[in-house]
């Protein structure tokens, strides 16, 4: 299940959220944390959102231990299939005006004629902080630091601050099952041969196939073992 707790996130970046919310209620915007640390399921299920029929989309995510969605609802919210959150080196936030979500980008809570979520981005880049209202496509919500790691370092296993670097090569220990039997097994398999593929043909393999074959590889886990593929961090 998804979660929203700064324990869960990197400590230095935990560290950097809290002084970001506190320096956000400073300026008279209540924020809060509505995601932190994210599964590999997870992020395969929100990537397949609005690129793959309902059906999947929900099979992804029950995989994931995330509620159905509607069919309204199977619009695209990400662009990437691996995500900072997965590493705990990210946060997404949503501005709160009398104990409701404010989604408006352009709202101004603290009457201060800037948008609170422009306000937010530039507290959160004061600190630190990289914002996603920066991105490529617009994340206003979404705040990440990594340290100047890159998504490779991550994945092999670096996290931000020298003196804090986790060597966690799987980015999770699977609970009580064969090796086999797991996920994490068999994506970074493919991953390796992917990566042997690419260097020796020179061919790529695009997002939208690595979804595909993942896809099929939780199929067949989910014959493959009775219980529901449990798989944390
Ligand atoms: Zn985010």
């Amino acid at each position: 299940m998804s979660s929203r707790r700064l324990e869960d996130l990197n400590p230095v970046v935990a560290d950097m959220c809290r002084r970001f919310l506190a320096l956000c209620r400073d300026r008279g915007i209540d924020v809060v944390v509505t995601s932190t640390l994210r599964t590999e399921a997870e992020q395969l299920a929100l990537f397949a959102q609005g690129r793959k029929s309902l059906w999947y989309v929900n099979e992804l995510r029950r995989d994931a231990g995330l509620p159905p969605i509607k069919e309204e609802q199977n619009r695209i919210v990400t662009h990437v299939l691996t995500s900072v959150h997965q590493f705990g080196c990210a946060f997404d936030v949503c501005i709160i005006k009398d104990g409701r979500a404010v989604w408006n980008i352009k709202a101004d809570v603290n009457e201060n004629d800037i948008p609170d979520y422009e306000e937010i981005g530039k507290i959160g880049e004061h600190i630190g902080l990289t914002w996603g209202g920066r991105f490529k496509f617009k994340d206003y919500c979404h705040f990440e630091y990594t340290g100047g790691l890159t998504l490779e370092d991550l994945k092999a296993g670096l996290r931000p601050k020298g003196k804090t670097v986790h060597r966690n090569k799987e980015g999770g220990k699977v609970m009580g099952k064969s090796f086999w039997k797991s996920k994490t097994f068999w994506v970074n398999l493919i991953g390796v041969v992917g990566v042997i593929v690419q260097s020796q043909t020179g061919y790529v393999i695009d997002a939208e196939k690595q979804l595909v074959i993942l896809g099929v590889i939780n199929a067949i886990l989910r014959f493959v073992t009775k219980e529901p593929i449990t798989w944390s961090r």
